[in-house]
């Protein structure tokens, strides 16, 4: 029988013991501020925004929303990041993605102090990530990190093979599995012998965009297997990039879609908020 591991507990129990890291600061007279900002009215981005506010509302953050028009100019949003960064109160800042095609998006995750680069986009904190020095990890990996030790999963010494080489993704999820001491191989849509390679994992990442992609071919009896994925199937139901039913019986613990990575990335995103500040 294999083990479901439980984002929605363990990014609950994140959430929870940020709580009260926030409530002894603020004890001491210490404020934590994160600025979100959107620019137009994209429903899904607003979702996102809107749990991102009441996530910080639980744990005790303030949050200040920006919520611009979608006819913002690049130089508009500029001007209010560099406000930002200059504002000692505001200690982390996050542009929701993605941006209207009018503006760049490399310029303005640029222009975001990376002291206070939240979501851990800013090439200085990736370029921390890689050579091991502290930094903000973007949120998604950091968050699968988090669900295999506090799921009792050992990744020291193991085989861990990443499917996926986005910037947000793949790689720093390979980069904090490699500072976790696994031994890492990331696969991309050139690789060859695709199966053969997964099939050699002990811990299964898969964040590759295609619904329900990985199924039992692909895995190595009692695997750990993490599904980064989030898709809508043809009946609106949540999927991920495997194929679950297929796939759970063959290994030794699992992550769902929904309940699985997803929670733990705004879980992350509150603990980047509130570690950063130290
Ligand atoms: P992405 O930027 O589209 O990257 C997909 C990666 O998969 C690319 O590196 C691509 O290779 C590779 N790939 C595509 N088809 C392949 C194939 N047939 N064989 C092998 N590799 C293949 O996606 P992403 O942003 O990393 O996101 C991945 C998934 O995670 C998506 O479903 C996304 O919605 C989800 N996601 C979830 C969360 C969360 O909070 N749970 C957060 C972020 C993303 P190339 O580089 O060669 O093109």
């Amino acid at each position: 029988m294999y083990q479901l591991i439980d984002g929605k507990a363990i990014s609950q129990q994140i959430k929870d013991e940020l709580k009260e890291k926030v409530e002894k600061r603020k004890a001491q007279g210490e404020e934590i501020c994160m600025a979100v900002i959107q620019v137009g009215s994209d429903p899904a981005s607003s979702v996102y925004v809107n749990n991102k506010k009441k996530a910080c509302a639980y744990i005790g953050i303030q949050s200040l929303a920006y919520e611009l028009p979608e006819e913002t100019t690049e130089e508009e949003l500029l001007g209010l990041i560099g406000e930002l960064n200059a504002k000692e109160e505001v200690s982390g800042i996050l542009v929701q993605l993605p941006l209207p095609g009018h503006i760049n998006e490399e310029k303005i995750l640029l222009a975001i102090d990376p002291a206070k680069d939240v979501d851990g986009f800013h090439p200085v904190n990736v370029g921390n990530l890689s050579i091991g020095r502290p930094g903000y990890v973007s949120c998604t990996p950091a968050g699968v990190i988090q669900l295999l030790k506090r799921s009792g999963i050992e990744i020291e010494g193991k085989e861990c093979v990443v499917l996926g080489r986005s910037n947000i993704v793949g790689k720093p999820m390979a980069m904090l599995l490699l500072r976790e001491n696994g031994t890492v191989t990331v696969c991309h849509s050139r690789t060859k012998n695709l199966k053969e390679i997964t099939k050699r994992a002990d811990i299964l990442v898969v964040a590759i965009g295609k619904p329900k992609f990985v199924d039992a071919g692909y895995v190595k009896e009692g695997a750990v297997v993490i599904d980064v994925g989030i898709h809508r199937n043809e009946n609106n139901k949540l999927c991920g990039d495997v194929d679950f039913e297929d796939v759970a019986p063959h290994t030794s613990a699992i992550t769902p879609v929904p309940g699985g990575v997803g929670p733990m990335t705004i879980a992350m995103l509150m603990n980047n908020c509130v570690e950063g500040v130290k």
